[in-house]
């Protein structure tokens, strides 16, 4: 059986806090001058990715677009064979431009070099990952996301747009689900 943890691993006020820090370095590192182009991969990434533009936004940062993309994996899961499927792609045109590519979570790190293989061959001038949380022990592909907020153990984690079986995306904080 799976249940939820009733002690959040990340509360409502430590993710803020952390969002805001993250904010902060990318500002730092990347400058107010050239206007972001936002690409979340959805369905995961829209929490976080709503709270961290308007963190940027406060600090002086500004986007050209907000996109989306929303794909999947697939394969027998060795490196070599895995492939993407886009179901919705971006609808931005991101050649020259500086790429926030966001996503909730680096697991394996299959689905953000994928996607982010694909970004690259349309000619940014600059791809950045930022994720929510990273689950490095888990890692397939040689990958790290540029920005994270929290690093995790291996554990399945729900909230804050991460789901179970599509449930738990609007819980304000992030929590374990265990299985007993
Ligand atoms: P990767 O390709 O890095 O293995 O997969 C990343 C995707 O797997 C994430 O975008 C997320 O949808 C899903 N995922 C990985 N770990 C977790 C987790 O602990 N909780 C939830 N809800 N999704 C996860
Ligand atoms: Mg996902």
């Amino acid at each position: 059986m799976l249940t939820l943890r009733t002690k959040p691993l990340f509360e409502e006020r430590e993710i803020a806090d952390r969002i805001n820090e993250l904010a902060e370095q990318i500002i730092d590192d990347l400058g107010t001058d050239t206007p972001f182009m936002a690409a979340g991969l959805l369905r995961g990434c829209y929490v976080f990715m709503a709270d961290l533009v308007r963190a940027i936004s406060k600090r002086g940062g500004s986007f050209k677009e907000i996109d989306f993309l929303v794909c999947s994996s697939y394969g027998d899961g060795t490196e070599s064979s895995r492939a993407i499927k886009v179901h919705r792609d971006l609808q931005a045109d991101i050649k020259g431009q500086t790429v926030l590519l966001i996503d909730d979570i680096i697991d394996t790190g299959n689905t953000l070099k994928l996607v982010k293989d694909l970004l690259r061959s349309r000619d940014p001038a600059l791809i950045r990952t930022i994720t929510l949380l990273d689950k490095p022990e888990r890692r397939e592909v040689e990958l790290e996301s540029d920005y994270s907020c929290f690093s995790i153990p291996n554990l399945f984690v729900v909230g804050y747009g991460l789901d179970y079986a599509q449930q738990y995306r609007e819980l304000p904080y992030i929590t374990v689900m265990d299985e007993i």
